[in-house]
């Protein structure tokens, strides 16, 4: 290691900004080999780092308690001994006097930090986006109020068909409301998924009583105070006492920007999570790493980059030998539908979708894959309640194996037969 680990007492040994999961596995990294540095966690939210995950599902479907969100308990801070410093976002920092300031003044001496800032939602910037009533889901306070007015008969209009979008419209579903989803994309998740599989969640959505408004932005939102209706830009006006947006998220490179860290579409680290900047890492949403296996950087925005990411970081940082290099993996549910999605299709790649299994009885596969040899390659691929097979997905993508087309197509052929 290159940074100083013999500084005076006034330095804290690792200081961890965010709290979100990223943080919190971080320091059971840390924690794995060093159980004596100090940590401090400083976090922007008033309350300990959490998944979110549940707030868009068993939490705002009423299935789950929220608390079951927070990842460890106050206890388990203290006994791990890490200060904790909530509701005090940092502000600004400086890399090279390894110096973090907070929002009440305080100035953090550190030897090793990590930005574990995460994103925000993208807001949407049309006249009446303020009026109450209009929401977003990113906290967990916005899934209380969000839980709060899912109430049978209500009006929901969900701005944006991504995943936040859709798992929403699932919830609010099952709790009696009227839903229209709003996107100006010809299907949901068009630049995941492709015409194809994004057709087929319409469908699933169709049959729950979703209706989509494809083609269709947001002109305006209506209402005095509260919001009453949904403006589309083709003119129609669709009357709503919810309106939910979720067109997607900003990475926090803020601090790291305002430092010279160098971002590129989150901070930019090296394949053990580590900025270029000395003691510095950064580990979750916010970090665009280099990934061994795809042969570029990557940045996720989903949980399990969150928690092997921010426990990787949290191990480098403490001294051990980390190549952080997983196939990006993530996972929703909506209605009766599990699925999971491994695997990484470039920006602009013009990937072909191999279906295994017909979608119609909601159990198949995807998968998105280049012409190579004599077959093709699989990117990556998808299951849709047809469960432990996302190890043998992992597996083609990360050995890049090259598979017989029909083969990959035909159910009856194991996946373990082609890896
Ligand atoms: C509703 C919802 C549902 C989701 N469902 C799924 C799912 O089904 N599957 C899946 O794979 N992924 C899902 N995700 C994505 C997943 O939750 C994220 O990828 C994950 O939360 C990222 O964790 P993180 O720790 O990197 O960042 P975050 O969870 O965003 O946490 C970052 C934290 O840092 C804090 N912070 C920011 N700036 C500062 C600052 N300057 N100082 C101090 N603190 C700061 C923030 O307040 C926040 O607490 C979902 C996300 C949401 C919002």
């Amino acid at each position: 290691m290159d940074t100083d680990t013999t500084a005076g007492p006034e330095r804290t040994a690792y200081v961890i900004v965010g709290g979100g999961l990223a943080a919190a596995k971080a320091i059971e990294g840390i924690r794995e080999s060093d159980t004596t540095g100090s940590i401090v966690l400083v976090t922007e939210e008033d309350r300990l780092p959490y998944e979110r995950p549940p707030l868009s599902k068993g939490a705002l479907k009423g299935d789950d308690e929220l608390e079951s969100a927070y990842t460890h308990d106050r206890d388990w801070y203290a006994d791990h001994d890490v200060e904790l410093r909530l509701g005090t976002p940092a502000t600004s920092l400086d890399a090279e006097g390894h110096a973090l300031t907070l929002s009440d003044g305080t100035a953090l001496s550190y030897e090793r930090l990590l930005l574990a800032t995460g994103s925000s939602a993208r807001a949407l910037e049309v006249p009446g986006a303020d009026l109450d009533g209009v929401l977003y889901l990113r906290e967990m306070q916005e899934s209380e109020a969000l839980k709060a007015r899912l109430t049978d008969g209500a009006r929901v209009v969900v701005v944006g068909a991504g995943w936040i979008g859709l798992e929403v419209a699932a919830a609010a579903r099952e709790a009696g409301c009227a839903v229209t989803v709003v996107e100006p994309q010809a299907a949901p998740l068009l630049g995941v998924m492709g015409e194809q599989v994004g057709a087929w969640f319409a469908e699933l959505h169709r049959g729950h009583g979703v209706e989509f408004r494809f083609g269709e932005g947001v002109e305006r939102i209506e209402g005095d105070d509260a919001v009453t209706g949904v403006v589309t830009t083709s003119g129609d006006t669709l009357p709503a006492d919810v309106v939910v947006v979720g067109v997607g998220i900003t990475p926090n490179t803020g601090l790291a920007e305002g430092a010279g860290i160098r971002t590129d579409n989150g901070i930019v680290t090296d394949s053990s999570l580590r900025t270029a900047a000395d003691g510095v890492w950064a580990a979750g949403d916010v970090a665009s790493w280099r990934s061994v296996t795809l042969g570029t950087n990557v940045r996720v925005e989903h949980w399990a980059n969150a928690n092997d990411g921010g426990l990787a970081a949290g191990r480098s940082m403490a001294g051990q030998d980390v190549t952080y290099d997983p196939v990006p993996f993530f996972f929703s549910d909506q209605y009766d539908v599990g699925l999971e999605y491994a695997g990484h299709v470039a920006r602009g790649t013009d990937a072909e979708v191999v279906l295994r299994g017909e979608p119609s009885g909601n159990e198949f596969m995807a998968f998105w894959v280049v012409p190579e040899g004599d077959g093709v390659r699989v990117l990556a691929g998808m299951h849709v309640n047809v469960w432990d097979t996302i190890d043998d997905v992992q597996r083609l993508v990360r050995d890049r194996t090259v598979v017989e087309r029909d083969r990959l197509a035909d159910p009856d052929v194991a996946l373990s037969e082609l890896t």
